[in-house]
């Protein structure tokens, strides 16, 4: 009989209230999967996730068989699967030029004899929204900046923080989503940049090549939300947010109290002017971005940017928030 009363008392109030679909996406996100995306990420054999080198690879690698696992769709599944290939070129080392993926300016760069070429590849997976004429992306840029034998001590830049902690938020967003059991009203990208490092290359690579631009509703970045700018404000985030879309700041602030989220943000409208990471891409395309991230710490493109160093219960909450914000992107029918 007590048991009969316990089955009744635990099992019957979530029958007669199944959890919501948002919720239970929001409940998969968590300090484990955080810790296992980027401990890996930012180990030492991966040798910082240089665009173009075999870190850099093996990291592309990773993120697509973590995507198949969740069970997202590749990007592009009938020729190159997850990834959008695309070619960098610059000038001979010795004029210190920037890579380039402007067909003009490659152009360019081909006339001289010696010339310098990386290939690179952006990770892309999507679930199909009931409308698939309106599009949201997430992303986060997954290079770092690689090894500096030349340096004394520590010669791996392991970019924990950037942005090994973005790429986590990412797939455990993905994750979310599926988890959630509901399909988006809209269709919904789950995307990781190369090349951002060199110059934002990967994104704006993406939108100047996808032809279904004018679709793209809003992108969400993540750029470095794994440290404590201050080491007394543990709970501060800075939230970058379109200029043009207050409802993006009236979002965050409303989740933070309705989910209890350990946050406080620094509100900073954002306008094409604002560069940074690849939140630059979208603005200049006039698409509305969300940006989330930590600021800068001492560890900021050093050596020692260590998964040790991570807040990782402010990155799980960031995580969560940024899931609310895009579920809002996918699924609210205006903002
Ligand atoms: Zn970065």
């Amino acid at each position: 009989m007590k048991r009969i009363l316990f089955i009744l008392l635990v099992f019957l109030p979530s029958l007669a209230f199944p959890q919501p679909a948002k919720e239970k996406g929001l409940n998969s996100i968590n300090k484990q999967k955080a810790k296992a995306y980027i401990e890996f990420l930012a180990s030492d054999v991966l040798e910082g996730r240089e665009a173009g080198k075999l870190g850099g690879r093996i990291a592309g690698e990773y993120i697509i068989s973590v995507l198949r696992e969740i069970g997202i769709v590749p990007f592009d599944d009938d020729n190159n699967g997850c990834t959008q290939p695309f070619t960098a070129y610059a000038k001979e080392r010795q004029t210190k030029s920037r890579y380039s993926i402007d067909p003009a300016i490659i152009t360019e760069y081909k006339k001289d004899k010696a010339h310098r070429k990386l290939d690179l590849r952006n990770i892309l997976g999507y679930i199909e929204g009931k409308n698939r004429n309106e599009i949201v992306i997430i992303g986060a840029h997954y290079d770092h900046l690689g090894v500096d034998e030349s340096l004394a001590d520590d010669k791996i830049y392991n970019g924990a923080d950037d942005n090994a902690s973005g790429v986590s938020a990412v797939l455990q967003i993905a994750k979310a989503f599926v988890e959630s059991g509901q399909q988006p009203e809209r269709t919904v990208i789950f995307a990781f940049w190369d090349g951002e490092e060199l110059g934002c290359l990967g994104s704006e690579y993406f939108t100047s090549n996808f032809p279904d631009l004018q679709m793209v509703k809003g992108y969400l970045n993540f750029d470095m939300i794994g440290r404590n700018n201050d080491e007394s404000k543990p709970e501060q985030v800075v939230y970058f947010y379109a200029k043009e879309k207050p409802v993006f700041k009236e979002w965050l602030t409303k989740d933070i109290r309705s989910y209890g989220l350990k946050l406080k943000p620094d509100y900073k409208t954002l306008d094409k002017s604002t560069g940074g990471s690849d939140n630059i891409s979208f603005t200049r395309k006039g698409i509305p971005v969300i940006w989330y991230h930590t600021d800068g710490h001492p560890d900021y493109h050093q050596p020692s940017d260590h998964a040790d160093e991570i807040n990782w219960d402010k990155l799980v909450d960031i995580t969560k928030a940024a899931y609310l914000n895009f579920w809002n992107m996918a699924n609210l029918p205006n903002y």
